[in-house]
């Protein structure tokens, strides 16, 4: 199927909110990751979400011309080339958009779905996130008013965070949040859509925090209480009613357990952002590949080493499937294997 349209990605998002599963969101930084989340997906019949970083737009645009936009926009070209080869739906999002650089990634990657949407073709992304967690609240939401006008003009949907994701991300959150940052107050869920509902018929979607970090930790580390999220809307519906009630997406899930994870869902997460994971399953038979085939892929004591080992294809094969596994896990995770909307 060709990636999904505004009406189609809408209709994803509430379905998965109704019906309390979640899309796996899954960053990617070249074809080769990107092929893999379609293959995760389209076997595991769900659709899905593939999102791309500033750090991996500047790494796919090439290493010395570091443009994060131009990589972006490289990448959603690819998945708009092959998606229809693929019998589910695919949404493309761009991840972690800091204020500091809202000009040189966002707002350029807007203004090619414009030139696009003007010269009578599909949108480029269908959702972009604008992190001003770094910033006040007040500030966050000064940014994110206009921004998420001119998406909802262009039939883009916008994603916020509010409070402040732990660990490491390139640029994402992290050192120094203080504790209580980690975990977003009713307050916070209620001056959001106070402030963004101003922007009528818009679709936007909500990180919250709950004590979710970026990276992976060994257990114990990470006290996830997911019952904020629960507060949240709850404080939501009194406020707006039921309609009011927030489409959330879960950040820095790596490593989280499966309770804490379908905790989530019947909160109304509908996207859940995985990373970490994937690069792990990418790499690790690539391990196995150099550790197996040592004296194949380098040139040991004057020998010429083996060009069937050392081919880039044969290892990137194995970290392609390996990584379609992952995603296909995250599936069964989320709960949305076997509900693609696509119908053959
Ligand atoms: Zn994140």
């Amino acid at each position: 199927m060709p990636v999904a349209n505004y009406k189609t990605y809408c209709t994803m998002l509430d379905r998965a909110r109704e019906n309390h599963f979640a899309y796996p969101a899954i960053n990617v930084t070249s074809l080769v990751t990107a092929n893999a989340v379609l293959q995760g997906l389209a076997e595991s019949r769900s659709d899905g979400i593939i999102q791309v970083s500033t750090g991996g737009g500047a790494f796919a645009s090439g290493y010395s011309v570091k443009d994060m936009a131009l990589g972006a926009i490289s990448i959603a070209e690819h998945v708009h080339r092959v998606a229809d080869r693929y019998s589910i739906y695919v949404a493309l999002h761009t991840d972690h958009c800091q204020a500091d650089v809202l000009d040189t990634y966002v707002n350029p990657l807007i203004e090619e779905t414009e030139r696009r949407r003007a010269a009578g073709k599909p949108n480029l992304f269908n959702s972009h996130m604008f992190d001003g967690s770094a910033l006040s609240l007040k500030e966050n939401l000064d940014i994110a008013v206009p921004l998420l006008e001119r998406c909802h003009k262009n039939e883009i949907v916008l994603e916020v965070e509010c409070g402040v994701v732990g660990g490491e991300e390139e640029g994402a959150g992290g050192e120094g949040a203080s504790t209580e940052k980690l975990y977003t107050t009713p307050e916070d869920m209620l001056e959001v859509a106070r402030r963004l509902n101003t922007v009528k018929g818009a679709r936007y979607l909500v990180a919250a925090t709950f004590g979710n970090v970026h990276g992976v930790y060994k257990p114990g580390h990470v006290k996830l209480k997911p019952s904020i999220l629960k507060d949240g809307q709850e404080a939501l519906e009194k406020a707006y009613g039921k309609d009011a009630l927030f489409y959330l997406v879960f950040h820095g899930g790596s490593g989280s357990s499966l309770d804490e994870i379908r905790e989530t869902l019947g909160y109304g997460v509908v996207k859940m952002n995985i990373d970490t994971d994937t690069q792990y399953a990418f790499t690790r038979p690539i391990a196995d590949h150099m550790l197996k085939h040592y004296d194949g892929v380098l040139k040991v004591d004057g020998e010429v080493g083996n060009k069937k080992m050392y081919d880039p294809r044969v290892y990137l094969k194995l970290a392609e499937a390996s990584m379609a596994e992952r995603v296909k896990e995250a599936a069964e995770d989320l709960r949305s294997v076997g509900t693609t909307l696509f119908k053959a």
